[in-house]
């Protein structure tokens, strides 16, 4: 028995965390789809960056090809200058706080992007609109760093975009630029009022901040109605699970999983990590939207 059956990691169950082309994803909303039904996930959940631009094709997909969907978003954050990324689920998508709150940081992060792009134009030949040829729906796509990864690939700096978040573009370098944030507070208070369940993203990841979310900070979140914590996903290391997986039962949170999947952009593998599916079925419950359940609800909700 791995620590990780020892902590009870489902095996089968929801990829809660996917990114596609209305993010930093390689692929598209139908093709998220389509290899989760081929490899027999129960269901999926689309949570693009900062935005609800994937939604009604994720929608579609999920109907014409009959694989359960609910709808999401992962917002960044900021708590004290620690990083955070919050996921949403089944929120109203209209409603004004968080709309807002997404152009906002939309903006911001084209501003920040055009600056990075600005100080490693002195040293790399790229120029902003190279990067905006990495982009694949336009306006619609939420620009981040691996836009600008994938613009030093194609100039041939570097292999791979991975490779480029080794070097470049990587949080220590040089050219970062953080992205402007609303706070973690804000961003479940704004998920409250919209009628969504709030989840932290992988809130363990060494990988992306050296300063880790605090208990009492996870505190503060749960004080503000915070539904959840991701507990599977690569980024938590086997010790942290197990811390996570206390505080989800002190607080009474639901622990949900997912894999992170940014198509080719990442090494990260569909469905690698998932929710239960009586976890998802709390999460259903106290969303605000309906989730796209063809054709048959009763096999997505329940365990095989
Ligand atoms: P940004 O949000 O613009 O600061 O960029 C960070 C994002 O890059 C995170 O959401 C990561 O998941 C994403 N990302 C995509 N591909 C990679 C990769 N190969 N290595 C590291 N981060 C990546
Ligand atoms: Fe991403
Ligand atoms: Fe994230
Ligand atoms: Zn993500």
């Amino acid at each position: 028995m791995t620590y990780d059956d020892f902590a009870g990691r489902p095996r089968t169950g929801w990829d809660m965390h996917c990114h596609t082309v209305f993010s930093d994803g390689t692929e598209t909303p139908e093709e998220l789809i389509r290899q989760a039904k081929a490899m027999q996930l129960l269901g999926v959940a689309i949570t693009d960056h900062d935005t609800t631009s994937g939604w009604v094709p994720a929608r579609r997909a999920a109907q014409s090809l009959g694989l359960p969907l609910l709808r999401g978003t992962e917002i960044t954050a900021e708590f004290d200058r620690t990083s955070v990324h919050m996921l949403a689920y089944q929120y109203d998508p209209n409603s004004p706080h968080i709309a807002r709150m997404f152009a906002r940081t939309r903006d911001g992060r084209v501003r920040r992007a055009k600056i990075m792009v600005e100080r490693l134009s002195e040293d790399f030949p790229i120029t902003w609109d190279d990067v905006l040829d990495q982009v694949k729906e336009g306006s619609r796509t939420t620009i981040g760093r691996p836009h600008i990864a994938d613009a030093l690939v194609a100039a041939g700096i570097y292999a791979t975009r991975s490779e480029a978040f080794q070097g470049a573009v990587s949080g220590g370098s040089e050219y970062y630029v953080p992205t402007p944030s609303p706070t973690a507070l804000e961003v479940v208070e704004a998920i409250r009022e919209a009628g969504g369940v709030s989840v932290v993203a992988h809130p363990a990841d060494t990988g992306r901040n050296r300063v880790l979310l605090s208990d009492e900070q996870i505190r503060a979140l749960v004080d503000e109605g915070l539904d959840g914590l991701e507990v599977w996903h690569r980024g938590n290391a086997p010790e942290q699970r197990l811390r996570l997986l206390a505080l989800a039962q002190r607080y009474g949170l639901l622990t949900t999983g997912g894999s992170d999947w940014h198509g080719k952009g990442k090494p990260n593998l569909l469905g690698e990590n998932v929710a239960d599916p009586e976890t998802v079925a709390r999460i259903i419950e106290r969303g605000a939207i309906s989730p796209i359940l063809p054709p048959a609800p009763e096999e997505a909700l329940s365990a095989k």
